[in-house]
């Protein structure tokens, strides 16, 4: 093995996770030389750092070579419609896409993890610390809007390498949102990220008016020992045995790992290359002709993933001050100069919260559950649904309106990844299954006709009908309403 090819660790997929770990493994005392593996470009560009376009970026066609744009196999109870995965290419992987939200995850859902996982370090408790040594929290909150947004001293973090901001400038509409949602009785939040449920407001990871990624955070001061190559796509591990001891790419260079191989390529191109290398399920592997290495019969199934639907009612006129798209164009070009403006400094817009659903445990559909699903649903902080609500002037019509998704949370269904074929270059088959369990159809139902009544019964002036939702029953909003994650209606194309 030529000493160039040879590493102490080989990290492949340069996202969130991959960042991370590369950076940390290489900044250790006894400083290993790491090699980390991207499949896409360095992201050298800055069309993707744009803090103001961070709703409009993913489905723009500026993101063309920073997206995997997956589609699912048409799915059966989505009326055979086909759903499209985004998911983020180059360095920073997702974290180049994606809308920027950040919050801490609920208590309940660490400490289950915890449970399942069978080790404390997961807990609410111990994630937490983890999490306030992961970021920089710039508060800028005016006093006037302490009120609504107020996080303990000392109980976020200061000293982090991701920089999370709460900006001074507030979005008209965002104080009407959150006092119609306080007169409309949901529980308010102060700080979303207590690992509490209720509303409150989205911190943005952007800073000094840029997209904060993660190559920005993790790779921005790499110490020699850490190398990376980028437009290197991994094809299949090499193994010894057993053991893994490297990684083939697609053009057939191979790299060795003395100490460890580890696949970080997200939750869709991680099994794929399990899979490629033979670890999966053996009647999958036969079907493909690829060599077995070790028989995994889980590797690809169990995917779960939250859907979604998107909720939009246009508001009477004046609600907010109206901007048009010369206004747009005008913050863009203040923003490349020196990346100031509206651009530079998205302001606080969003609301976000986790709810539960009162009458959960009298639905025929969660009593049909196996008893560890229910009594993790039944927990007094474990979520059935999550919004992210917003008042949006909209630049294209000159009109503003509402907006949020519900997001199923704890979802029943489960999908699976698989191969096309043999060949790397071919993208996995993903099968979604989204609301294949009656549960996940009763509780996105459930859920979406609570937002629906906030939408025409709060001082929110909308007006009716939302936007594709013409009848109020179960089957109008199964039918018309279902899972949008490519939106029929892009939430927030070109609109600020
Ligand atoms: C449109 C969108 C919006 C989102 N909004 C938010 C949000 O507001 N807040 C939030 O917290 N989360 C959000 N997310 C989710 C979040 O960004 C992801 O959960 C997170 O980035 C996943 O990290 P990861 O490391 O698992 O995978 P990724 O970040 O997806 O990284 C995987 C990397 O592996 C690389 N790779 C894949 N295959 C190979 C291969 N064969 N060889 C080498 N490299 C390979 C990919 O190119 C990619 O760079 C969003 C995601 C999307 C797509």
């Amino acid at each position: 093995m030529a000493l160039e090819s040879t590493f102490d660790f080989i990290v492949v997929g340069a996202g969130t996770a991959g960042c991370v770990i590369a950076s940390r493994l290489a900044k250790t005392s006894s400083t290993p030389r790491v090699l980390l593996l991207e499949a896409g470009e360095g992201n050298n560009g800055l069309s993707h750092m744009v803090p103001g376009q961070r709703g409009t970026f993913w489905c723009s066609d500026a993101a063309d070579m920073l997206n995997y744009r997956y589609k699912s196999v048409p799915e059966v109870e989505l009326g055979g419609r086909e759903i499209q995965i985004d998911r983020g290419r180059g360095l920073g992987g997702s974290t180049a896409i994606n809308i920027l939200g950040w919050d801490y995850s609920s208590r309940e859902e660490m400490d289950e993890w915890a449970r399942q996982v069978g080790d404390e370090t997961w807990s609410w408790a111990e994630t937490r610390e983890v999490f306030k040594q992961v970021e920089t929290l710039h508060d800028d909150t005016p006093a006037e809007f302490h009120k609504y947004i107020y996080s303990k001293p000392g109980s976020r973090g200061t000293g982090g390498p991701v920089h999370v901001s709460l900006p001074s400038t507030w979005a008209p509409g965002l104080e009407l949102l959150l006092s119609a949602a306080k007169e409309y009785g949901i529980p308010m939040l102060r700080d979303v990220s207590s690992g509490d449920l209720g509303l409150g407001v989205l911190s943005m990871t952007s800073y000094n008016g840029l997209r904060v990624t993660a190559d920005s955070s993790y790779l921005s001061d790499i110490p020699p020992n850490l190398i990376i190559k980028t437009e290197s796509p991994v094809a299949r591990i090499l193994f010894d045995g057993k053991k893994a001891i490297g990684v083939e790419l697609t053009s057939g260079t191979q790299y060795f790992a003395t100490r460890e191989t580890i696949i970080s390529a997200g939750a869709i191109d991680s099994p794929k290359i399990l899979l490629l290398s033979g670890i999966g399920p053996q009647d999958e592997l036969a079907s493909h002709s690829i060599p077995v290495t070790s028989v995994l019969p889980g590797v690809g199934n169990n995917f779960k993933d939250k859907c979604m639907v998107y909720l939009k009612a246009h508001l009477q006129p004046g609600t907010v001050p109206s901007i048009s798209m010369s206004d747009v164009a005008r913050w863009q070009q203040q923003w490349e100069e020196d990346r100031t403006g509206p651009m530079g400094v998205e302001p606080c817009r969003i609301a976000t919260g986790y709810f539960k659903l009162d009458n959960l445990e009298t639905f025929t559909e969660f009593q049909q559950l196996d008893e560890q699903a229910k009594q993790l649903l039944m927990r007094p902080r474990t979520p059935a649904y999550e919004i992210a609500p917003g008042i949006f002037a909209d630049p294209t019509t000159g009109g503003s309106f509402f907006g949020t998704p519900v997001i199923l949370m704890h979802p029943q269904s489960t999908g699976k990844i698989s191969l096309r074929s043999s060949n790397p270059a071919a993208a996995p088959v993903i099968q979604l299954n989204y609301l294949q369990n009656p549960y996940d159809r009763r509780v996105l139902v459930e859920s979406t006709k609570k937002v629906v009544d906030f939408i025409y019964n709060s001082k929110i002036p909308a007006v009716e009908p939302i936007v594709g939702l013409t009848g109020k029953t179960d089957e109008d909003i199964l039918v018309q309403q279902s899972p949008k994650m490519n939106f029929d209606h892009p939430p927030y194309l070109q609109v600020y």
